[in-house]
């Protein structure tokens, strides 16, 4: 099963990934780590893109899109979970051109819907458990507060993290995402054109929920 996943910053994207990736066995591929691996196991695509970037320049599509293919054809053979592309509209259209030139298929495109100041607050109130980072707490999610100023869990103290109070970085990205004409949710609305025609199918969940309720549905409509 071929997966693409969309969702903002703050929506659970990744924990709804992981989960996904465990139940139907897998390959979680994310934007970044496809330009680490790439890089750091010095490909010809790494090199050309390791050039762009000492520049300070983003990397063409026509170096990402064969990179991206490459790794979901290498580490997804047996089914892949895409996280974090296509970012625009028009990655989105050559990535699925390059998709049926190889005859790969795209079972399901998910989308989790989560309102822009929503998903920013729960960015900004994530806190972490010092004792515990597996002890999930933020001050907007009701069903995870803080016991007061401490972890709900075991009474931890608790700390932010850098980049989650970083409102203009959060605001930068969700620029990005939240752009329906030529950003990642324009991207999206293009894989749900192509499911209206039968092409693949298309998923929308409610990201409001909590973390469980989320996956439930999810896995419902997997099937
Ligand atoms: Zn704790």
């Amino acid at each position: 099963m071929n997966i693409l996943l969309f969702g903002p910053n703050g929506s659970g994207k990744g924990t709804q990934g992981s989960l996904l990736k465990d139940r139907f066995h897998l390959a979680h591929i994310e934007s970044g780590a496809i330009f680490r691996e790439h890089i750091s196991g010095g490909t010809e695509l790494g090199k050309k893109a390791k050039e762009y970037m000492d520049r300070g320049d983003l990397v063409p599509d026509e170096i990402t899109i064969p990179m991206v293919l490459e790794t979901l054809k290498e580490k997804g053979k047996n089914g892949w979970l895409l996280d974090g592309f296509p970012r625009n509209m028009v990655q989105a259209r050559k990535l699925w051109e390059a998709m049926q030139n190889e005859g790969m298929p795209l079972d399901y495109v998910v989308e989790i819907h989560l309102g822009r100041e929503t998903a920013k607050n729960r960015i900004m109130g994530r806190r972490l458990c010092v004792q515990d980072n597996n002890h999930p707490n933020n001050i907007y999610i009701d069903a995870i507060k803080p016991a007061g100023d401490l972890c709900r869990v075991c009474q931890g103290k608790l700390v932010t993290r850098a980049d989650d109070q970083d409102e203009a970085a959060i605001n930068k990205r969700h620029d990005i995402y939240y752009d329906t004409v030529n950003g990642t949710l324009a991207a999206a609305y293009f894989f749900k054109d192509l499911a209206s025609k039968g092409l693949t199918k298309y998923i929308e969940l409610d990201g409001a929920g909590d973390i469980n309720t989320v996956k439930e549905a999810l896995i419902a409509r997997l099937g």
